[in-house]
């Protein structure tokens, strides 16, 4: 195995006289791959991102990159660890020049050859050589954001941090990013740390998880094993408004537990089996590739997604099934 490049072992951050900050964080990452941090407005993820960069001094703990102890912003002439870059929500970008100077100003003139053709080909991998004589004013959000990736990219980084990278453009747009990030990466061999808020963004495009709450680590590991293996309902909400059964309605869905259930709702499916029972539709929500169903037993109320549009209707009777179920 390879050695982790990065290792974060109990970074702790904390504000004079306030909560928040981050406390005794510790993961590790591997060459190569996507980390993202979920977490919600405050939980600590820009803290952590600033830590990572070095721009923010710990107070205590160590983050190493590539078994040197990352140096805070104190300790070095130009704050920020050489080998990363990181792209802030405000871009940071030079709005009356156009693209190609300001990703062009990254690169020594020594060298104009190499200069021409490094801005030239981060242009194309972010998809944005039509827009290189734009000025930044110019442009919209996602253009300026693909600016700015395209900006710290230019500069052969071995680290790409994001903070909240997708936060300002359409759905549409974002899926096009993450899958050219995901290609970027791929093709130099480089990682990305996003941190967002958004859970999506971390389940469809990164290699590890890290949740983050008040500060803390909650839960890493693989997308598919976090979602599969939420350690507690924080997670499972978060990741997927899981449906949580406290042990006393359990029997409703003949289910026996002492503990809290968790069940997604593409966990819950009509069904004609034998171990399939009736609840009433209660409210029905169209949402383009399923409709999420609320349905109601003896007081309970779960959302499931249904796929077979059109045949349910609000107070019908129907049977379902528990596909899956996480006890905690
Ligand atoms: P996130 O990026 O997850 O929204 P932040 O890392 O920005 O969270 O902030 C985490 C917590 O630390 C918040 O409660 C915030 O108010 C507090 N905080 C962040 N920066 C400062 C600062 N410079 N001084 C004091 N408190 C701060
Ligand atoms: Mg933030």
């Amino acid at each position: 195995m390879e050695k982790p490049i990065i290792r974060i072992d109990k970074a702790s951050k904390f504000y004079t006289g306030e909560l928040g900050g981050i406390k005794d964080v510790s993961f590790q990452i591997d060459r190569g791959e996507i980390t993202a941090v979920i977490g919600s407005s405050g939980s600590g993820k820009s803290t952590l991102l600033k830590c990572i960069y070095g721009t923010l001094a710990l107070d205590s703990g160590i983050i190493y990159y590539d078994d040197l102890r990352v140096l805070g912003p104190d300790e070095r002439l130009i704050p920020g660890h050489p080998n990363m870059k990181m792209v802030s929500q405000d871009f940071n970008l030079n709005i009356y020049a156009t693209v190609y100077d300001n990703i062009g100003a990254m690169v020594s003139n020594r060298d104009l050859k190499y200069k021409g053709s490094a801005v030239t080909s981060v242009l194309e991998q972010l998809h944005i050589s039509h827009l290189k004589s734009k000025r930044i004013i110019e442009l919209s959000g996602g253009e300026q954001q693909r600016v700015a990736i395209a900006r710290a990219l230019v500069t052969n980084v071995d680290v790409l941090l994001l903070d909240e990278p997708f936060s300002q453009i359409d759905t549409l747009l974002k899926i096009q990013l993450r899958r050219d990030l995901k290609a970027i990466v791929k093709q130099r061999n480089i990682n990305v740390i996003l941190v967002s808020h958004d859970p999506l963004d971390g389940l469809s495009m990164s290699n590890q998880l890290v949740i983050l709450d008040k500060g803390k680590v909650i839960q890493t590991g693989s997308p598919e094993e976090v979602y599969n293996n939420p350690r507690n309902i924080q997670v499972a909400k978060l990741l997927g408004q899981a449906n949580i059964i406290e042990p006393e309605f359990a029997k409703f869905l003949n289910l026996v537990s002492e503990n809290q259930l968790i069940i997604y709702p593409e966990w819950i499916q009509v069904s004609d089996s034998p171990n399939a029972f009736e609840c009433r539709v209660v409210e029905i929500n169209f949402q383009g590739r399923a409709e999420e169903v609320l349905i109601e037993r003896n007081g309970l109320m779960l959302t499931m997604m249904h796929v077979d549009f059109g045949k349910i209707q609000i107070g019908d009777i129907i049977r379902i099934d528990i596909k899956k179920y996480i006890a905690l």
